[in-house]
């Protein structure tokens, strides 16, 4: 059965793939199911739903929608002259593991196409009605699944194959939003002396998976050591951060001041403060206050120095809630991250993503913010929304691996969350009745030129996933 599976995932990764180009493969994916007399459907967006008949004894039995992204992260290693628009990626296998030839191996999320082929080839596999749904554009907008409709899915049973860990099963993911704030910039002339302060050398981290870290951020720290020294300075400049999924790691602020001895003695009791604080958490952190040379005719006025020192200094960050309950111990909540700030058309711009498993506090969050926004008369705007898949305490889908997969594996499934958005969150959105649940098969390195997955752990997967299908009756 696995070379089955295999020679649909080689065969799929010869027709070129990456996000937001996925007509060759929607359009092969359907020409499939035609070939085989299945019922198809294609959408604007390029989504596919292949529909199969349940076999004989599961007539009866509910719908399984299985679900995974056609599109793939093209990524190659430096020299490697691949080109993702024509070329074939390379399917080399080595003992246990294939991979590419220095590109991604498109294994996230191929593996999912290539099981829902492989049971739709099949005439010797039980299962329910399947509908096997495959979306675009997952790994940039999710658009594919944002313009589902719900037209041609009947299941209420969805099976999301897009994990990467072997035995682990996901049960909910966060959704989230990005709150966009603006100062307007009110110059003044510039007057005193200048320096630049420049936090650096933080860990920072991806602000979802890594948020529970504690780490420190940089433009967070900014404020820390603005806010002791805000009734001697102005600013003049101020920049940090570069993503807003990543917890900054650099920022640099220059400030004006009629008294910088006093500033920088000021600064560097506070910086060996802050550093104490992080001893553990993030160790190599540097702060450092140097005589800015430049010149410059304009600083920021004393009220938006204030309100933007005062905006970041007591700015909610990090993890706001964690779960607590048996199945989800140590599962962030809710978290929030100040990716960015920066100046742009005279404005102060701080970009801040927001993430939450529960719809209600990421309300309650975005409100902190407008709040504190609106007394340091700056405006806020958000865009970039996603819907969070809601933890829920009954699931029959997951009573099934929980009653199944010690017996199958001789291993306890590991049943958690994840502190990011999939496109589970979307499709709850889309059939509120729905029981979802994500896994998939161990692959490493992804969105890497150096993603490989281990065939074993592909063929017990599938033979899971095989099984899971046999007991939805
Ligand atoms: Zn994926």
């Amino acid at each position: 059965m696995i070379e089955k599976v295999l020679k649909w995932f080689e065969k799929i990764n010869s027709i070129p793939r990456e996000s937001d180009k996925e007509e060759r493969i929607s359009n092969f994916l359907v020409d499939f199911a035609k070939e085989r007399n299945l019922e198809v459907y294609q959408d604007e967006a390029l989504n596919v739903i292949i529909k199969k008949p349940a076999t004989k004894g599961y007539e009866n039995a509910p719908t399984v929608i299985i679900q995974g992204h056609m599109d793939m992260v093209c990524e190659k290693a430096q020299g490697s002259n691949h080109n993702f628009d024509e070329d074939p990626i390379a399917f080399i296998r080595e003992g246990d593991i294939l991979r590419a030839d220095n590109t991604t191996l498109g294994a996230d999320d191929g593996i999912a196409i290539a099981y829902g082929l492989a049971l739709l080839d099949s005439n010797d596999i039980e299962h329910p009605n399947l509908e096997i749904l495959c979306t675009t554009a997952e790994e940039t907008t999710m658009n594919g699944a944002l313009s589902l409709s719900k037209e041609h899915l009947k299941g209420e049973i969805v099976l999301n194959i897009d994990g990467e860990e072997e035995g682990v099963f996901l049960i909910s993911s966060a959704g989230g939003i990005t709150s966009l704030v603006s100062f307007d910039i009110n110059r003044e002339k510039c007057s005193g002396d200048l320096a630049k302060i420049v936090v650096s050398e933080l860990k920072g981290g991806h602000s979802g998976m890594e948020i529970n870290k504690q780490r420190a951020n940089a433009i967070k720290l900014m404020g820390r050591i603005l806010y002791e020294v805000k009734d001697l300075i102005n600013i003049v400049n101020i920049k940090g951060g570069s993503k807003d999924n990543a917890i900054a790691t650099y920022g640099e602020i220059v400030v004006a001041s009629n008294n910088m001895k006093r500033v920088k003695e000021i600064i560097s009791k506070i910086s060996l403060m802050i550093k104490a604080e992080y001893e553990f958490e993030d160790p190599d952190i540097k702060i450092d206050i140097e005589d800015f040379r430049e010149k410059r005719d304009e600083m920021f006025s004393k009220d938006l120095t204030e309100n933007i020192i005062e905006f970041i200094y007591s700015m909610p960050y990090g993890v706001e809630y964690m779960f607590n309950n048996d199945e989800l111990k140590g599962v962030v909540k809710a978290s929030l991250n100040l990716g960015i700030v920066e100046e742009k058309d005279k404005e102060v711009l701080f970009t801040i993503s927001i993430r939450s498993a529960v719809d209600s506090i990421l309300d309650e969050i975005r409100n902190k913010i407008k709040i504190l926004a609106n007394r340091m008369n700056a405006k806020v705007e958000e865009n970039s929304a996603y819907p969070s898949w809601q933890y829920s305490k009954d699931s029959n889908i997951r009573n099934i691996i929980v009653n199944t997969y010690k017996d199958f594996s001789g291993k306890e499934p590991i049943i958690t969350a994840v502190h990011a958005g999939l496109e589970c969150g979307i499709l709850k959105n889309l059939i509120p009745n729905a029981d979802i649940i994500s896994f998939g098969p161990d692959i490493f390195r992804v969105h890497t030129p150096d993603e490989y997955c281990s065939i074993s752990s592909v063929e017990r997967t599938f033979e899971y996933l095989k099984k899971i299908l046999s007991e939805i009756k």
